[in-house]
């Protein structure tokens, strides 16, 4: 997740740190909460103390949730999946990983990670708190015993099995453990977590209006937006299923018009290429040397054109990653991603068989769609 109008802190461990606008409505209710706990738990600490108590615990908190969205970065990263930053805004924190993870185990570590070092600082702050209180060092003493408490409950906030959170991503780790699907563990744990958040919401929604309890507005918002954000990754997950269950082999472009490297571009385009689901290797001598695309003369100035051959244009086949027709379009849309290129190879036997690009893949992926719903 991105968030817009983010004031940056800095760098830690090579990591950025910002702040979105909205946590200070977060901040406020933190000091709020401390200082309206502290007289139930030390009577004897004075209003000032209080004061300042509620703005020293919101400060170290919001320290802890850094420590917290930390742990699930340097995972991440010692892992290999590269991590964007570390955002803290209306829901706490969230450190934006930049790809998904390879293996149900790596989606457990980070995952986990967060809520593992949220329980340890728990158990830290409480043991200063026995500490502090033998020795009866009040103000520390109540200081530690809220951060303790609120530690815990971030654990336990973020281990709710709503995703994408911690405990929505332990879920689906679990379940494409099991079915070894990561699209169909998406869609599974969204399921969960759109129930979840809907009855999280219903009951806010009830407090506010048979309790007239204004805390169940928090509950409501919050309901929603993980409600949103459930709705959003189950979507994609359904693409993505539907990308998991598509063969290389039932999308790739079949009509393969082979393209002599010395075939200037000029007659490429106008004689050659435009034939609809026709894909074009670029031979030489009888072998394959590259591929060749309309996009690829794209920064080639058209004075040009009747002077470059297609060889100077085209992906050289030794470029791009193959592919064989029974591996998951999926697999094939990572493939064209890192690779960058417009089109891989697929064979079969050792021979080419077909071409396969973002745009057959789509077109497929979108006729089945049509298909189911004309059914
Ligand atoms: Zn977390």
């Amino acid at each position: 997740m991105r968030l817009r109008w983010t004031w940056k802190l800095g760098r830690i461990a090579g990591i950025e740190v910002g702040i979105h606008p909205s946590w200070l409505i977060i901040y406020a209710l933190v000091v709020t909460s401390a200082i309206g706990f502290t007289p139930l738990f030390s009577p004897e600490l004075s209003h000032r103390s209080t004061i300042v108590l509620g703005l020293v615990a919101a400060l170290v908190l919001f320290a802890s949730v850094v420590a917290h969205e930390f742990a699930h970065a340097l995972v991440a990263r010692r892992l290999g999946i590269p991590i964007g930053g570390i955002t803290l805004f209306l829901f706490g924190g969230v450190a934006t990983i930049e790809s998904e993870p390879n293996s149900p185990a790596d989606e457990f570590r980070v995952a986990i990670a967060g809520p593992a070092l949220s329980v340890a600082l728990a158990i830290v702050f409480g043991a200063l708190y026995a500490g502090t209180m033998a020795l009866g060092w009040l103000w520390v003493a109540t200081l530690c015993a809220y951060l303790a408490l609120t530690n815990a409950a971030l654990a336990a906030f973020n281990l709710l099995p709503a995703f994408p959170s911690d405990g929505g991503r332990v879920l689906r780790s679990l379940l494409w453990r099991l079915n070894r699907s990561q699209a169909k563990a998406t869609l599974w744990a969204s399921w969960v977590s759109v129930v979840f958040a809907g009855l999280l919401a219903a009951t806010g929604g009830y407090f506010v209006i048979a309790d007239r309890e204004m805390r169940g507005l928090w509950w409501v918002v919050l309901g929603l937006f993980l409600w949103q954000a459930a709705v959003v990754s189950g979507r994609r997950a359904r693409v993505d299923l539907a990308l998991e269950r598509l063969h290389v082999a039932d999308c790739m472009l079949k009509t393969l018009i082979p393209v002599p490297a010395n075939t200037m571009v000029a007659s490429f385009i106008g004689e050659v290429a435009g034939s609809p689901g026709a894909g074009y290797p670029v031979v030489d001598r009888g072998a394959l040397v590259g591929l060749a695309d309309v996009r690829n003369t794209s920064g080639l100035p058209f004075a040009m054109w009747d002077r470059t051959p297609v060889s100077s244009v085209m992906v050289p086949i030794a470029r791009v990653p193959a592919l064989q027709g029974h591996e998951s379009a999926r697999d094939a849309l990572m493939r064209l991603h890192e690779s960058g290129a417009d089109g891989l190879p697929v064979y079969e036997g050792g021979e080419l068989v077909g071409i396969v690009t973002r745009d057959s893949i789509f077109r497929k992926l979108h006729d089945g769609a049509a298909v189911r719903r004309s059914a």
